[in-house]
This record gives C-alpha cells, sequence and structure tokens, in this order.
C-alpha cells in the first residue's frame, strides 16, 4: 500500500456502503469499485478506500493503519468504551456528522409481559452487541442486570431463552414488531459520521482532508436547500418576500414584456410547502418553480 495516499475505510457491504460510495462521489472522488477488492484506489485523488467490515473502522482509524473512517456512532461509541482505560488508542477527531445511517439502540422485550418500567430489568439478562453501551446505560441507571453478547440475530434471544430482553438497534421497528418485542427506552440515537485519527500529520494528506471537508459541507447544505424561481407582481413583492423560507436576499430580475411582474429567484435553506405556494399564488405569484441544488460553494 502507498502510504502517501490518503486511506478511508468504509463499510464492505451492509447498511451504509452505498451511502458512503455515493458521498465519495458527491465529493468528487472518482473510484474503480470492484465486488471483491479490499482497497480501492481513485483514479482522480490521491485517495485509497479500504472496505471492511464497519465493526473494523473504528479501530483502523484509532490505530492509523487509515486516516478516515465513515462508521455508525453506535459501533464509535462502543468500540472507544471497549478501550477505555487500556493502553490502546481510543481517540479519534469527529470530522463531521453525516445524514445517513439513522438508527438508534434501544431496549425490547417480550410483548406479551406488556409495558415495564426500568425496575423490571434489575436482575435480567439483556442480549446485546454493544455490552458497553448497554454496561453504561445500565450504571447511569441504577440498574443490576447483565449483558449477553451476541453479534447476530439479537431479537430472537428471548425466544430462543438466551436472554429475558434485548438491546438493538432499531430504525422503522418493523423487526421489533416481527419477532414479538416491545420497544423501551432509547440508549443511544446514532447517525453515521466522518473521523479521521488523531495524530495524522502529514501535511499533504491534511490539505487534502481540508480540500474535502468544505466540499462535504457544500453536498449536505444543497441537499437542505432549494432554488426557487417564481413570477411576482411588483405590487405584493414585500408580502410576497415574507412568505418565502430562509433570510437570503432574493435577486430580482426583469421579465420580458412585463412592467408588472418580475421574475424572482432565491436559494432558500428549506422546501416550499403546497401551503406556501398556495399562499404565493394568492398574491398574485405564478410559475413557481422549487427546484434541487446539486452542488454548494458559499
Ligand atoms: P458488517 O458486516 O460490516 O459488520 P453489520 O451487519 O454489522 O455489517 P449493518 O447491518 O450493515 O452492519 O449496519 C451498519 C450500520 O448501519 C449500523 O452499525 C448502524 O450504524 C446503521 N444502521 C442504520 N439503520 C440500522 C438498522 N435498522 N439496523 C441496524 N443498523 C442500522
Ligand atoms: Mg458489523
Amino acid at each position: 500500500m502507498n502510504n502517501n495516499r490518503l486511506r478511508i475505510a468504509i463499510q464492505k457491504s451492509g447498511r451504509l456502503s452505498k451511502d458512503c460510495q455515493d458521498l465519495l462521489k458527491q465529493l468528487g472522488v472518482k473510484l474503480n469499485l470492484r465486488e471483491q477488492r479490499l482497497i480501492a484506489h481513485s483514479t482522480n485523488m490521491p485517495i485509497d478506500v479500504l472496505r471492511v467490515r464497519d465493526d473494523d473502522i473504528p479501530g483502523l482509524v484509532m490505530d492509523g493503519v487509515c486516516d478516515l473512517g465513515i462508521v455508525g456512532e453506535n459501533v464509535l461509541v462502543e468500540a472507544q468504551a471497549e478501550r477505555a482505560g487500556g493502553t490502546q488508542n481510543a481517540d479519534v477527531i469527529k470530522l463531521s456528522k453525516l445524514d445517513f445511517g439513522y438508527c438508534r439502540l434501544a431496549l425490547a422485550w417480550p410483548q406479551e409481559l406488556g409495558p415495564q418500567d426500568k425496575s423490571w430489568f434489575e436482575g435480567k439478562r439483556i442480549a446485546t452487541t454493544y455490552p458497553e453501551i448497554l454496561k453504561q446505560y445500565l450504571e447511569r441507571e441504577n440498574i443490576n442486570a447483565s449483558a449477553v453478547m451476541l453479534t447476530g440475530s439479537v431479537e430472537v434471544a428471548p425466544r430462543a431463552g438466551l436472554a429475558d430482553a434485548i438491546c438493538d438497534l432499531v430504525s422503522t421497528g418493523a423487526t421489533l414488531e416481527a419477532n414479538g418485542l416491545m420497544q423501551g427506552d432509547t440508549i443511544l440515537e446514532s447517525n453515521a459520521c466522518l473521523i479521521q485519527n488523531p495524530n495524522l500529520n502529514d501535511s499533504d494528506k491534511l490539505a487534502l482532508i481540508d480540500k474535502l471537508m468544505p466540499r462535504l459541507k457544500g453536498v449536505r447544505q444543497a441537499k437542505e436547500s432549494k432554488y426557487i424561481m417564481l413570477h411576482a407582481p411588483k405590487n405584493k413583492l414585500d408580502e410576497i418576500c415574507e412568505l418565502l423560507p430562509g433570510t437570503g436576499q432574493p435577486t430580482l430580475l426583469a421579465l420580458a414584456g412585463s412592467d408588472e411582474y418580475v421574475a424572482l429567484h432565491m436559494v432558500s435553506t428549506e422546501t416550499l410547502f403546497w401551503e406556501t405556494m398556495e399562499e404565493l399564488k394568492a398574491l398574485g405569484a405564478n410559475s413557481i418553480l422549487v427546484m434541487p441544488i446539486e452542488k454548494m460553494m458559499e
């Protein structure tokens, strides 16, 4: 492996892989991703992408094997807790929270037991892939229960008699329901995040990260923003501007052949709801367009 190239660890196959690949593409990193390859070399930047199991990503970044990594906060927090107090480095720099991979780590128990409060967990066995995060929660809440570590199929543990309850990742709750489980407290909310090795000191690599970060910000802003165009009667401009979301100044352009109307363009930090569009229309605006923005740079 060439050490001068920025190494980024992403999940090889799973819930985060597609979003990670899409993000790198949006950042302008061209990759040659062949299915079974561990390392993908970028064809237009000094970047190598390592495709690994998500559990390995925090350790690879903490140990400096990779410079950057994209991983769920759940996996990161668990890995940091696992290393805490030991001799291995447990530090990373969290460069950015990302807008994918949302899930929550929640407690759940068999539905037939009905609603339960925290005291029910006293003395119980709780199956989880995140024993450290669970232990921290139990300590915080003063609950004396034990964690049973399972790396997969946690949701079947109560039925299989391996545990009384579970502490597992949930996004919609459909898996819990399908397994006859009732959802309780959320222990941790998680998104994917971009992390960096804190000891990275190669100036070329740091410069490349400095180049990528504004692009990342631009991608995130663009996703949240819309380009709004409409034709507005000149005598209602103030009222129309008041209805438009965001704080930016709109651009006004003359409309060929019309003295009464102007074209109004603006970038908004949020979308226009149907209700607002209807109010704009009622004020005499027409040809209202709300368009997605692909990239932005301030
Ligand atoms: P790997 O083979 O890489 O270890 P995995 O089975 O551990 O994969 P996935 O199920 O692909 O992991 O989930 C990867 C990450 O996606 C999770 O750690 C979490 O951050 C996020 N995620 C988002 N929604 C969910 C969900 N509903 N269930 C589980 N994970 C989710
Ligand atoms: Mg995993």
